[in-house]
């Protein structure tokens, strides 16, 4: 009888254990002044918790990492603060293309749109891709027809105008969301959104809706998100590169992430938010700053822009 009850308590204990969640965001790296008013700075820090609480009680209720990476994204496409849907920088044309891409590290089923100019929420998009489609990757006005396939909403492009974007547009200016996360099931997920760079050239693409640039997710490591100069994160195939370090040189997270980041990349390129299978969290970056927060199961919460 007591060895029974031992034995139930241990069961209890274990399946308790399994029961972790862990989530990560990103709203952009760069060059972040650390002169920004303490008012413009608590809005960051704002979006970011909304976003952050509405991916934690996804998690918390049992719900799918996919789930929050989209519901988190989605949050963050719709708050013209961020580089990405509402808010998205503008082209040296003067209009606004988005891309997304979305993966789910149990299956490696991925999904990204490039250069939609009328998607609203193009994370939606680039996760019908994955799950509707047998390709990974669709591009400008077929990617808008298969919206219209799957009656994903459009808008007018001028729905993606804001003020602030518009007084930016010649200035250099990165920005970027992301999510990334664990659920209690142990399933990785990463996506990743964004405007892309301001006064970007007609059809440039950059890594956001690069499967193993800007976003990754694999069971067996971790789940990525990536944001900054695309072009490198292109050039070093930045998010499965960590994903190899890890799994084929047996690096913790925080090992495989750091030496990306800051030997493989160079100052000021940008950073990563990554989660792994054991739900550690890990968000280098080499530029001056990142929007960032993350929490997990264990009462972990953190919402950050410098140091
Ligand atoms: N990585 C994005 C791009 O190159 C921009 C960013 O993250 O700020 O399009």
């Amino acid at each position: 009888m007591i060895k029974l009850a031992a034995i139930l308590i241990l069961l209890i204990c274990l399946n308790a254990q399994n029961k972790k969640y862990a989530i990560a965001i990103h709203g952009g790296a760069g060059t972040i002044s650390k002169e920004m008013p303490d008012s413009i700075s608590a809005k960051y820090n704002q979006g970011l918790k909304i976003a952050l609480d509405i991916g934690t009680d996804i998690l918390k209720k049992g719900g799918t990492s996919l789930e929050a990476v989209q519901a988190v994204i989605v949050n963050l496409e719709n708050n013209p603060l961020f580089n990405a849907g509402k808010g998205a920088v503008y082209t040296a044309d003067g209009t606004h293309e988005l891309d997304a891409s979305i993966m789910d590290g149990s299956t490696y089923a991925c999904g990204a749109i490039t250069g939609v100019t009328t998607v609203k929420n193009p994370i939606l998009l680039a996760y019908k891709v994955m799950t509707q489609s047998k390709h990974v990757l669709f591009a400008g006005s077929g990617a808008e027809k298969f919206a219209d396939e799957m009656s994903v909403e459009r808008v007018k492009n001028s729905y993606f105008d804001t003020k602030t974007r518009f007084e930016q547009w010649n200035k250099s200016k990165k920005g970027t969301v992301g999510c990334v996360a664990l659920d209690m099931s142990g399933n990785l997920a990463a996506g990743t959104s964004t405007g892309g760079m301001t006064n970007k050239k007609f059809g440039r693409v950059g890594d956001t809706p690069i499967i193993g640039a800007g976003t990754y997710a694999d069971n067996l490591t971790c789940a990525i998100s990536a944001t900054g100069s695309g072009e490198e994160f292109i050039r070093f195939g930045v998010a499965k590169t960590i994903s190899d370090i890890m799994k084929y040189g047996n690096k913790s997270l925080k090992e495989a992430g750091e030496t990306v980041i800051f030997k493989i990349l160079k100052a000021d390129d940008g950073g990563i938010i990554s989660v792994d299978k054991e739900g550690n969290i890990s968000m280098p970056f080499n530029s001056l700053g990142m929007y960032r927060a993350a929490a997990n199961s264990q009462g972990f919460e953190t919402v950050k822009i410098w140091e």
